[in-house]
């Protein structure tokens, strides 16, 4: 009974390979979230706000403590100055950032380009929105990903609005160099569009990779909604305590649809949030240390099997290549794993659809897991070499 425009999304092989992790009590490395808490002073936080009575409606921007908050903890980290009044949005997390960015400011007729393989919010937003998804795509380039960038510019047309944009990526664990950024950046002041930019790993980046926002760079903040969230930030993926910066003119937008779409929420959970970024900046520097190593133990368990990695620069993934194990069609053998080893991942496969084919032998590993949870799933996955 779904609508057209969104029955290609109705399912994703996410679900099924969750389902298939809870049957055979399998370890998840599949789902993109931390299995440990965010700095106490935080959960005190929101539990104090509750008891103290702020139980009711926030602002339609969000409070003013995290509205504050946030523009100085983005001034710190990047330089950009925004207006907590006007040039800041409280949402509900990145995803309804995203999804008030696209509704709020995309024409039915207009087109957004995604690159390809891409968080699976965003195919679904633009087809929401009645817009026409034009793809590019990620190139393996060495031992890392990069922009295609002769498929981004093959995308943009004169009826380009937006371009969703990424860094650090998931599901590749790329880190856009600036010099990919900058070719965006140019495709956007000439076809006069606007980025659309998806920064919730900003933090995670590791060995001396370092996240560049593209609303940093020439002539970009009068056109980049720069979009992140305390989900990847503070392990609290759950609050779903997201939010965008950018040019009052576009937050206006975005305002409106998101208006309508949550109108508010998380009161005690958004004065927690402003509690954090304003006091556990070194919580957020150790977590960056913390995901490294344990990016460095999936890295050394999954190299022992034979598994083929690409470098992970940042976010909370690695991309396996199991064609060494035999492995060619990683859709269905990641539907396998749970009841033959016991451990989940996911493939390519739901970040994508235009160029589904060139991914179709890749797996997604998360790493945001405790070590103990990691090592557990390195001793069943021996189960592959027998
Ligand atoms: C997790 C994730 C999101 C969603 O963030 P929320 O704050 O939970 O809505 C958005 N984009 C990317 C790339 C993500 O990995």
């Amino acid at each position: 009974m779904t609508v057209r425009r969104l029955r290609p999304h109705a399912t994703t092989i996410f679900s099924e390979v969750t389902q298939l992790a809870v049957r055979y009590g399998a370890v998840n490395l599949g789902q993109g979230f931390p299995d440990t808490d965010g700095p106490p002073s935080m959960i005190e936080a929101a539990v104090r706000a509750m008891r103290e009575g702020h139980n009711q409606y926030p602002p339609g921007t969000g409070v003013p403590e995290l509205r504050h908050a946030l523009v100085a903890h983005e001034t710190a980290h990047t330089g950009l100055v925004h207006d907590p009044d006007t040039e800041v949005l409280v949402t509900v997390g990145a995803t309804e950032a995203i999804a008030g960015a696209v509704l709020g400011l995309v024409e039915p007729h207009d087109e957004v380009a995604v690159i390809e393989p891409s968080y699976d919010s965003y195919a679904a937003t633009v087809a929401m929105a009645g817009a026409t998804r034009r793809p590019a795509r990620m190139v393996r380039s060495g031992d890392r990903f990069r922009l295609d960038v002769d498929s981004l510019r093959a995308a943009f047309s004169p009826r380009t609005r937006a371009v969703l944009v990424n860094s650090p990526h998931n599901p590749t664990g790329a880190v856009l160099p600036r010099e990919d950024l900058e070719q965006i950046a140019a495709l956007c002041r000439e076809f006069d569009a606007i980025a659309i930019s998806d920064e919730v790993y900003e933090h995670l980046t590791y060995d001396d990779n370092e996240h560049v926002s593209i609303a940093t760079l020439p002539g970009m903040s009068e056109r980049t909604l720069r979009i992140s969230s305390a989900g990847k930030m503070l392990n609290c993926t759950g609050w779903k305590i997201g939010w965008v910066t950018g040019p009052a003119g576009l937050i206006a937008g975005v305002r409106t649809a998101k208006q309508y779409l949550s109108y508010t929420a998380g009161t005690p959970l958004q004065l927690a949030v402003a509690h954090a970024l304003s006091h556990e900046d070194e919580w957020i520097r150790a977590l960056r240390v913390q995901m490294q190593d344990r990016r460095d133990q999936l890295v050394g368990i999954l190299t022992g099997l034979g598994v083929d990695l690409a470098v992970t620069q940042g976010t909370y993934f690695l991309t396996a290549d199991p064609r060494p194990l035999g492995v060619t069609d990683a859709a269905s053998w990641c539907l396998e794993l749970p009841e033959k080893v016991g451990v989940a991942a996911v493939p390519f496969a739901p970040f994508t659809d235009t160029y589904s084919a060139e991914w179709s032998h890749l797996v997604r590993f998360a790493f945001c897991k405790r070590p103990e949870v990691l090592a557990e799933a390195g001793r069943r996955l021996q189960g592959l070499a027998t």
